[in-house]
């Protein structure tokens, strides 16, 4: 068995980040960072994006360049997923058979994205996109597919859509809601983006679900729909949605159910052990208090800074505005805030010249912007959120008057 000062599950975005926080903060103890991956941890964006397309090499994606894992003194165990936790002994054990002792422990094991259950939902053909080694299957099977099916109507779904346009592929969309993005963004966001999808020759079907996979000698055929219509495909991707990767945590008797509960300094219910990024449940202060989970960069760069001050003593509690990002096409959306519970929309200038915000309110302060090809209004957003100040929406509704004048 192996020991360390603190181990940390998972060596994805958070993971990493922990690590490097650690250091930065001069801590000098042993750092092991376990991942399930082969590679060195990356930045996931580009997966559904730039990768995709192939205008970005791997090398560019690498959270740090290879050796400075070896150079600040952190352990990188790589191809290692933890399938156990002992929390009174402080043991991990690997499915490989391999162990780790730990003083403390920071749980960063990210999410599982959700399988279609339908019958045909694991034949060839039938793709994720969490993983490089997703984006590399993809990838592969492209050359022989002219036509794809796109299951999902979220981020990744539209993302991955508009990179397959781009390559020359028809792409269907089935959504089964009665509008895109509708989990995360208001309905004229969703509008909009179902337009330019459409115009760029995405043949989007809301209120739509699949009904199973048609195969032909173990390889994706087809769709076949709820309504029992076929739609012919050589690839189907699937994003549905991601759960959280807590099982382990769980078992050990962590609190939890969506994620693992964790406070504000990231800690769980757990002796020493802290849980951080896409798979931390936590109460989010501008989500009005309501625990959620949060599957951004910005939320696991974050988490893994206030974990890392907890363990060293410094503790300061999570406060951070959340942001986020999503490239389509030649549309930049950036999203600061959070809309959850909001009562009331502003939009904020036209939509017809592709450049406008969509401002939320809730108890007629600004709770979220999404902001279409607009950084300016996204940048100057910011304060609004953080000050908490009542605003006029006829105000926020006047482009002519920057959002900083408020
Ligand atoms: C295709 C795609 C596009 C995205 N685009 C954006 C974007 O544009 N903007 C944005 O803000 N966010 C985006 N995200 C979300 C963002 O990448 C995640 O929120 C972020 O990676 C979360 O970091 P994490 O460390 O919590 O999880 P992850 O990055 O998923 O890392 C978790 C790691 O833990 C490993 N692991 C899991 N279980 C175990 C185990 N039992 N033992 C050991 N290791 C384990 C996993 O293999 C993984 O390597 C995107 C995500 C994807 C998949």
């Amino acid at each position: 068995m192996s020991d360390y000062d603190i181990a940390i599950v998972g060596a994805g975005h958070a993971g990493a980040q922990a690590a490097l926080q650690l250091r930065q903060l001069g801590f000098a103890g042993s750092i092991a960072l376990i991942g399930a991956e082969d590679e060195p941890p990356y930045e996931r964006p580009p997966l559904s994006k730039e990768y995709l397309a192939g205008e970005k090499d791997f090398e560019r994606m690498l959270v740090r360049p290879e050796s400075v894992w070896r150079e600040r003194g952190v352990a990188l165990v790589r191809g290692t997923p933890i399938a156990a936790v002992d929390a009174k002994a402080k043991r991990l054990t690997a499915a490989t058979g391999e162990r780790f002792g730990y003083r403390s422990m920071i749980w960063a094991a990210g999410g599982v994205p959700r399988r279609l259950g339908c019958e045909g939902g694991d034949l060839d053909g039938v793709h994720l996109v969490r993983r490089k080694a997703d984006t590399d299957a993809i990838r592969a099977d492209l050359p022989s597919v002219a036509r794809a099916v796109v299951v999902g109507g979220g981020y990744i779904g539209l993302e991955t859509a508009a990179v397959l346009r781009k390559l020359g592929k028809e792409v269907v969309l089935v959504e089964a809601l009665d509008r895109l993005l509708a989990r995360v963004a208001g309905p004229e966001i969703s509008r909009f983006y179902e337009a330019e999808h459409r115009a760029r020759g995405v043949d989007v079907r809301l209120g739509s679900t699949v009904a199973s996979i048609v195969g032909a000698s173990g390889r994706v055929a087809g769709v076949r729909l709820q309504d029992d219509s076929i739609l012919d495909a050589q690839m189907v991707i699937v994003g549905i949605g991601v759960d959280a990767a807590v099982a382990p945590l769980l078992a050990a008797g962590a609190g939890g159910g969506n994620g693992v509960d964790v406070d504000a300094f990231c800690r769980t219910s757990l002796a020493d052990v802290y849980a951080v990024g896409d798979c931390a449940a936590h109460e989010n202060r501008f989500a009005g208090g309501l625990r959620i989970r949060l599957e951004s960069v910005q939320n696991a760069h974050d988490q893994a800074a206030t974990a890392a001050k907890a363990i060293i003593g410094r503790p300061e509690p999570y406060e951070a505005l959340p942001w986020f990002w999503s490239n389509q096409y030649d549309l930049r959306l950036q999203t600061v805030g959070l809309a959850i519970g909001h009562d009331f929309r502003v939009v904020r200038g036209r939509q017809q010249e592709r450049s406008f915000s969509i401002i939320y309110l809730r108890d007629g302060r600004v709770a979220a912007l999404d902001c279409v090809n607009a950084t300016r209004d996204y940048v100057q957003g910011r304060r609004l959120i953080q000050e908490g100040m009542p605003v006029a929406p006829e105000l926020l509704a006047d482009a002519s008057v920057p959002l900083k004048a408020l």
